[in-house]
């Protein structure tokens, strides 16, 4: 009798359900959470403000490159917006630059200012809010197809160009419905996210003009960054100003 250790078994190894909400490590308390946000890496605003005043100096290297990043877009989606469709090669390379840069100026508010990107997003009504979101999410979506397999041939359908001069501005292109991608080659827990993309590029990409996706996509990303504190405060951090007393 002594020797019964109870009728409790023991969890068994891997009886994780398959269907389990991915979790990640806050890479501030390292406390596990179920990510709200693709490139989610704290658990709470508290664990990231903590985060960005141990990290000063990233987030200053953060807004330089959100600065040029943004100049780049804005350069790039002006060019589009005057180019005509009679260099093909040349109109496909801006519209991949253009993909490029918008996809980082996102990825480094994500990244650095997502207070000012979360308060600029609230803005917006419901419908409007998940229309931006889904219009970067599908051009997070051509971004990762072109960088791999795909062509950007494969997304946009160039314009006819008809008797009207007007016709020929490559921002009247449209995106086109692509195939579901393979998603075997994703790490499991990738997969739900390249899933909600391409949802994503169908919702709001496909069948609409280039225009009107880099015009708006290009819109919000500017108010974000305007809203960002660090880019209107240019102020030097305190540790740089140090007294006059010493010097010669
Ligand atoms: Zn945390």
């Amino acid at each position: 009798m002594s020797g019964n250790i109870g009728g409790l078994s023991a969890p068994r190894a891997g009886g994780i359900p398959a269907m389990v909400a991915e979790m990640r490590d806050c890479e501030q308390c390292g406390i596990s959470f179920v990510p709200r946000r693709e490139h989610a890496r704290f658990c709470s605003p508290r664990c990231r403000a903590a985060w960005n005043r141990e990290h000063a100096g990233d987030l200053k290297a953060g807004t330089s490159a959100l600065e040029w990043s943004i100049t780049a877009m804005s350069d790039t989606t002006e060019r589009l917006s005057r180019m005509t469709a009679e260099d093909r090669p040349r109109a496909f390379a801006v519209i991949s630059e253009a993909v490029w840069w918008v996809t980082i100026v996102d990825a480094t508010l994500v990244r650095h200012h997502i207070e000012a990107y979360d308060r600029v997003m609230a803005r917006h009504t419901p419908a409007e809010r998940q229309r931006v979101e889904e219009n970067l999410a599908g051009l997070r979506f051509v971004r990762n197809r072109i960088g791999g397999e795909a062509d950007l041939a494969e997304f946009v359908q160039p314009g006819d160009s008809g008797p009207d001069p007007g016709d020929g501005q490559i921002t009247g292109w449209k995106w086109r419905p692509v195939r579901e991608p393979k998603l075997a080659s994703l790490p499991p827990r990738g997969q739900p996210w390249e899933m909600t993309r391409y949802r994503a590029y169908h919702a709001q990409l496909a069948g609409h003009t280039l225009g009107q996706t880099f015009t708006r996509a290009a819109a919000f990303l500017k108010l974000a960054a305007a809203d960002a504190p660090a880019l209107t405060n240019a102020s030097p951090q305190r540790d740089e100003v140090l007294p006059s007393s010493s010097s010669p």
